[in-house]
């Protein structure tokens, strides 16, 4: 083997085919053997979606070397020339001078063989998943994503913002929270029949976080735009295709935005997320579109053709109950829309995202601003095509005195709040947010349907291998 830079083969790939000397490191796809005395053997290193084939003269004597060991799954590295290639489906190809095998797959054991594994299957053997076109394709829009989330708020002067991961305040999702606790179970130390918390770690009950907003707002109270994007845990128990126990959630935070700027930063936010991956990652959404999901590059573009549609919460309610389909969860002012009834306005009504706005306080977290109605508060929840929704947020309660009544009526303790009444007494200004789940975004941007399919390693009830 000759040591020079190592190449990455997208970068091969995309390239002109002057012949020249490369070395590219990764792992065996398929191997072909000819009688003419040669070996196709097609290389992935995760860098794009597409192998790069290379072709052994069988009597080269490295190959001969370690021949039976080059089987799918083995891990090697190739030197040789980049030449145009002769064969088809390919533009370039190596032609092999020197191979060595880093690790070998025994091919009577390795999991992952050349034929289509489900997903449910692929969960089981996450170790080896990564190694598949479809997590693979997977992972690279996540991270395409990820980058392009951080870019958006960078052009825009938001400060990245990292948010506290273990919590003392247990209001938002208080029955959905994981308990952080280094008291031993068995014998945990009571104090009137209760656990005594005052001698847990903390020296009170703590949690992981459910979001990052409260904490969000008090740096959008001094530094005007913020956002975070972090860990984010919640215990429910409900094993769907769209939740997850540990997720990632993007949560902007902005000082002197109404609902309205919430609406236009949530639409623009989205459009410039869904562009960015259409143009730096086509192949992998090419290959989705063709194998995963027929429809979704005409779902994309439902997102960055068309402005969203804004409708009041109790004009979206008018039109469900005026409409022919039969749904499992009966529609009612006052009751939670359903994802039945999200995908009906979506996908049926409108064709094209929806933000739903202006729903009952009943349903919704002290902190959302109350209407002049005395019975809505300003929330508002953005619906995509096949998914439903995909971020909530509002404009919050400034007000010192509404903020306070809503709590108490709501039976939140307002004195363990008072950080956060802080904020509305010394400075107080009109601010508004949203929280955008980050899997729900990747899901919806590759089409697969379940969510546990696009995080590396999901975590759901029963399930925390890896
Ligand atoms: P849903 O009604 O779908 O359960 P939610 O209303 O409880 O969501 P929010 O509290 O509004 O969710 O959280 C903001 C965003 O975080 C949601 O719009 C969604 O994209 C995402 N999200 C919420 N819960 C989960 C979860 N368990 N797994 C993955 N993403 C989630
Ligand atoms: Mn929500």
């Amino acid at each position: 083997m000759i040591k020079i830079k190592a190449s990455k083969i997208k970068e091969l790939l995309a390239s002109q085919a002057h012949p020249r000397e490369v070395l590219v490191q990764g792992w065996v796809r398929t191997r072909r053997d000819s009688k003419g005395g040669f070996s196709f053997i097609e290389i992935n290193d995760g860098s794009c979606l597409k192998g790069i084939q290379a072709v052994v003269d069988h009597s080269i004597a490295s190959f001969k070397k370690c021949e039976a060991e080059i089987t799918t799954g083995s891990c090697v590295a190739i030197n040789g020339q980049l030449v145009v290639s002769e064969g088809k489906g390919q533009s370039v190809e190596i032609k092999v001078s020197a191979i060595k095998v880093y690790g070998t797959a025994d091919p009577d054991k390795y999991p992952l063989q050349k034929k289509r594994h489900s997903f449910e299957f692929l969960r089981e053997i996450a170790h080896l998943r990564p190694r598949t076109n479809t997590i693979g394709a997977v992972m690279r829009v996540r991270a395409r994503l990820a980058f392009a989330i951080h870019r958006f708020f960078n052009d825009r002067d938001f400060i990245y913002l990292n948010t506290p991961i273990i919590t003392a305040s247990d209001c938002e999702g208080a029955g959905e929270m994981f308990q952080v606790t280094t008291l031993d179970l068995d014998k945990a130390p009571r104090n009137g029949g209760k656990i005594d918390y005052a001698q847990d770690f903390f020296g009170k009950k703590t949690s992981l976080t459910v979001s990052g907003q409260l904490e969000g707002e008090i740096y959008a109270m001094a530094l005007s735009r913020i956002y975070t994007f972090g860990p984010t845990f919640r215990a429910e128990n409900s094993n769907t295709k769209r939740h997850l126990a540990e997720f990632w959630m993007v949560e902007p935070e902005m000082a002197f935005y109404d609902l309205d700027d919430d609406m236009g930063l949530a639409e623009e936010f989205l459009q410039f997320l869904i562009r960015d991956v259409m143009e730096n990652c086509a192949d992998d959404l090419d290959f989705f579109n063709e194998r995963i999901d027929k429809n979704l590059l005409a779902n994309l573009n439902l997102v960055t053709g068309n402005e969203f549609e804004r409708i009041r919460y109790t004009d979206a309610i008018h039109i469900l109950k005026k409409s022919e389909e039969k749904f499992v969860y009966p529609v009612e002012w006052g009751c939670n829309l359903q994802s039945e009834h999200e995908r009906h306005l979506v996908e049926k009504v409108f064709n094209k995202p929806v933000i739903i706005f202006n729903y009952p306080e009943d349903i919704k977290p002290f902190y959302m601003k109350m209407n002049e109605d005395g019975e809505t508060v300003r929330a508002m929840d953005v619906l995509l095509p096949r998914l439903g929704e995909i971020i909530g947020g509002s404009q919050r309660e400034d007000d010192l005195d509404a903020l306070t009544a809503r709590m108490k009526k709501l039976d939140v303790d307002t004195d363990e709040y008072w950080w956060y009444l802080d904020l509305r007494r010394y400075g107080s200004a009109p601010h508004a947010g949203f929280g955008l789940g980050f899997e729900r975004l990747v899901q919806f941007v590759t089409g697969m349907e379940n969510i546990r399919d696009v995080i590396p390693f999901p975590r759901t009830p029963n399930h925390a291998s890896f």
